[in-house]
């Protein structure tokens, strides 16, 4: 079979760039394909052209020196020297209507009792509620952790597979221990697909794929087709287990029964002297409308102060999201400098996570198709990334 590209990555989040960088490296002709027009997925800094180019994330954040195969990109991009230290700011809790600090909901007795276990308790195939009720303690979970975590991958926790929410990593440590870029970490998705040995196209939604002979037929909604050797899915499951060709029925099966969040994110941005709120990190919203808001204060600027609101889905409207987030930050909507909404999505990983992996690793064995994303290992970008270069490794030797 002729081919137009000897590897297409399907999918422009931090996984499918992760997947096309360590291919391209091998000296493959790569193409990356995104439906949206933009790269980066849930790495996504809007800037502001009105307001200086002020820019929120609304998506992911933080990175941090354990995030070993993201530094080694970094490395490659000649990146790693402008990552910026973020500034250390607390996060607050945000409850029955005020905000208050986190102490005020640790039951610290109770934690003292329970903490020996956190060195003995085995944390695999255990669900969050489950194990962290067992190692801090059930008051600290219920009034405190539970909303953390919910906070962090922006949906119930409870049910969450404990391995796949923190995983333990080396750290780097010539590193900043946590960090972001002056744009953004947009900058790192921008970066990777600017280089000249990956082709990204976007606005290319795909709509099916054929195995076909010794490759792959990809098929865009706007009517191309194109041909190549290898093929990385490296969309959402609910995407991946519609594109998944005949002849991959099981790994298909596997794909179609892992649930997705999804998140209406509301970024917020006010002029500073607007803003009388204490510089913060975020908070983490305890049973509210919101699981947490995460402000720009890790970067400060002068002008401007910028808010991400993480809302549960279809419990308020646009407009009563920003009344609701206008009061939290104690700002009038008439002061809102601009705003903007977006979609995240991110996996509802649940209870036998690990094991539906092992099947899914068990069904693509020995085939030229790898599957990515942020829904393997867990949900962080180094958590992708881990993913991306296993299969890229599988695909194509070390
Ligand atoms: C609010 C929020 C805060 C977070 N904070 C952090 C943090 O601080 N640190 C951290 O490490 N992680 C964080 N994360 C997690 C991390 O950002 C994401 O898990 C990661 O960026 C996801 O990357 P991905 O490539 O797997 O998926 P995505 O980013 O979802 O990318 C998938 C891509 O596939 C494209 N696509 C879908 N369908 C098609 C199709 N049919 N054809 C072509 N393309 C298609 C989509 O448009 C998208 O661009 C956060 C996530 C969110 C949502």
């Amino acid at each position: 079979m002729s081919t137009d590209f000897d590897h297409i990555v399907i999918g422009a989040g931090i996984s499918g760039l992760g997947a096309a960088h360590f291919s391209a490296r091998r000296g493959l002709s790569t193409l990356v394909l995104e439906a949206s027009d933009r790269v980066g997925g849930c790495l996504n800094s809007p800037h502001f052209a009105a307001l200086d180019n002020f820019w929120v994330e609304a998506g992911g954040h933080t990175c941090f020196n354990s995030y070993g195969n993201l530094l080694t990109i970094l490395d490659d991009l000649g990146l790693t020297a402008q990552a910026q230290a973020k500034v250390k700011v607390g996060y607050s809790l945000w409850k029955g209507g005020k905000r208050r600090s986190i102490v005020s909901a640790l039951h610290i007795f109770e934690a003292l009792r329970s903490i020996p276990r956190l060195f003995t308790a085995p944390k695999d195939g255990r669900s969050v509620a489950d194990y962290y009720g067992s190692v801090l303690g059930q008051r600290n979970y219920r009034d405190l952790l539970r909303h953390a975590f919910a906070a962090v991958i922006c949906q119930p926790a409870d049910d969450y597979p404990t391995e796949a929410l923190f995983r333990r990593k080396p750290r780097r440590k010539d590193m900043i221990k946590a960090f972001t870029f002056a744009e953004g970490l947009a900058t790192i998705a921008e970066a990777i697909a600017a280089q000249p040995a990956i082709t990204v196209r976007t606005s290319q939604r795909i709509s099916g794929i054929v195995s076909d002979g010794d490759g792959f037929r990809v098929e865009i909604e706007n009517g191309d087709t194109l041909r190549c050797g290898h093929l990385t899915l490296a969309v959402p499951p609910d995407i991946a287990a519609s594109l998944l060709p005949a002849g991959f029925e099981t790994a298909q099966m596997l794909v179609k029964n892992i649930g997705m969040a999804e998140i209406e994110t509301l970024v917020l941005v006010f002029r500073a002297a607007d803003v009388a709120l204490k510089p913060l990190a975020g908070l983490i919203a305890v049973d509210d409308a919101f699981y947490s808001a995460v402000s720009r204060d890790f970067l400060p600027d002068d002008r401007y102060r910028g808010f991400a609101f993480h809302f549960r889905p279809g419990v308020l409207c646009e407009e009563a999201q920003i009344e609701h987030a206008c009061a939290v930050l104690n700002v009038s909507p008439q002061r809102i400098a601009a705003h903007t909404q977006i979609h995240n999505r991110l996996p509802a990983l649940r209870f036998g996570h690990v094991d539906v992996v092992q099947q899914l690793d068990a069904a693509l064995a020995g085939k030229r198709l790898g599957v990515t994303g942020n829904w393997f290992f867990g949900v962080s970008i180094e958590d992708a990334l881990t993913r991306s270069q296993a299969e890229v490794t599988r695909l194509f030797g070390d």
